[in-house]
């Protein structure tokens, strides 16, 4: 024993090869974009992204709707740590996010530019969303390439830049492309009814005969567009391309007629927590990342030093919406907790998460030491009504209308 302890004492671990960092840090977030949709849909740009450098095999987002999901991604803390577990519902106030240090505020004080450009209304900017970054822009997804554009024309030699690029993507409504919309065989009318688009509503009430597939059709219709939207994004970076660290990511899937449901509101199955990770540029990842390790990865591939609750290399898979706890130790067995109790699944037998088991030890072992390391955060008290224009929006995209 104590051999062992002095061996260990006098030849520590060496460290790790030092990543070559990159100059520049790209972060794009494609709202409601789940696993299975790049594989479903041609994604020749995320497939290319992911040739360069790398795709997760499993990536899970640690809540299920935008707000929780990305103050994880920010500030490193899973959902339990920072605390924001609301829910969108019918309400047009929030707690301000936790005042813990964000991605973008870390990045800032090491002396970057930093920049956001966001299509989703919940990162309203009095939330404090904004927290770090010098411009914070409301766009919408057409215009990105453009804005990034000319973002970039500004960036002087010497300069390190970070930029956020939040895209609605595949979230509703969908308004696909001319030829997307012809390739996955979209009947017009469903889009034509609503000048938005193909609206989530229509499919969660299925009283429509083929409503749910032509809303899934419409959803893959919209991933192509986005991956061809995220190629002129890249190449929008010019000659700073090689030079940037690239991250592309999402905040949660979506459901689309799987367990009975479409939309994303109040559950944690595979098609919400599992979502595309791809990386160009990164440290090598682990085959399975909690996206609250986001800012460690970033730090950890330009290095940076900063200490991150959740660090880049953790593997513990954990995401939490309302009541409910999803937890996967290997990413092929998960068990799920909430106020109806426990359940597990073994997904590579059974993806559709539609036998459930009795929950190994080893889970509810994970859960105890998860929640032993991980104390419950609470939010402000401090609420902040949304801008006229951005309740507007959202009542638009679906939102506000009591149903999630
Ligand atoms: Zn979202």
């Amino acid at each position: 024993m104590w051999t062992l302890l002095l061996v260990a004492c006098s030849s520590p671990e060496p460290a790790p090869p030092r990543h070559e960092a990159r100059r520049h840090v790209l972060f794009v977030v494609v709202d409601t974009l789940r696993a299975d949709a790049i594989a479903r849909a041609d994604t020749p740009v995320l497939d290319g992204l992911g040739a360069r450098g790398e795709i997760v095999p499993t990536a899970w987002a640690s809540g299920t709707w935008t707000v929780p999901s990305m103050i994880s991604m920010f500030t490193g803390m899973p959902v339990r740590q920072h605390g924001w577990n609301r829910e969108p519902g019918n309400v047009e106030q929030f707690p301000k996010i936790p005042p813990a240090p964000t991605l973008a505020e870390v990045l800032a004080r090491k002396g970057f530019h930093t920049t956001a450009l966001y299509a989703n209304d919940f990162l309203d900017p009095d939330l404090g969303f904004s927290r770090g970054f010098e411009t914070y822009r409301k766009s919408i997804d057409s215009q990105m390439p453009d804005r990034v554009a000319s973002a970039v024309r500004e960036w002087d030699d010497g300069e390190r830049h970070f930029l956020y690029v939040h895209l609605l993507g595949p979230h509703s409504p969908l308004k696909p492309s001319e030829a997307s919309r012809e390739k996955h065989a979209v009947d017009p009318a469903w889009i034509a009814g609503n000048p938005l688009g193909f609206l989530i509503g229509q499919a969660k009430r299925n009283q429509e005969p083929g409503v749910r597939d032509a809303y899934a059709a419409a959803y893959h219709a919209v991933v192509e567009d986005t991956d061809a939207r995220l190629g002129a994004i890249l190449d929008a970076l010019g000659p700073h391309r090689d030079d940037t660290l690239v991250i592309v990511t999402s905040d949660h899937g979506e459901l689309l007629g799987e367990h009975g449901i479409c939309g994303h509101g109040w559950w944690v199955w595979e098609e919400l927590t599992h979502v595309p990770l791809v990386v160009d540029g990164a440290v090598d990842l682990p085959d399975r990342v909690s996206l609250a390790s986001i800012p460690a990865i970033v730090t950890r591939s330009l290095n940076l030093e900063h200490e991150w609750p959740t660090p880049w290399d953790a593997t513990l898979l954990v995401s939490q919406r309302r009541d409910k706890l999803a937890i996967s130790v290997d990413g092929k067995t998960k068990a799920i907790w909430s106020d109806d109790g426990v359940q597990a699944f073994d997904l590579p037998a059974d993806r559709g998460e539609a036998k459930p088991l009795p929950v190994s030890a080893d889970l509810v072992a994970a859960r105890e030491r998860f929640e032993a390391d991980v104390p419950p955060g609470t939010y402000s008290d401090e609420e902040v009504r949304l801008h006229d224009t951005t309740l507007e929006s959202l009542k638009a995209l679906g939102y506000l209308d009591g149903a999630e």
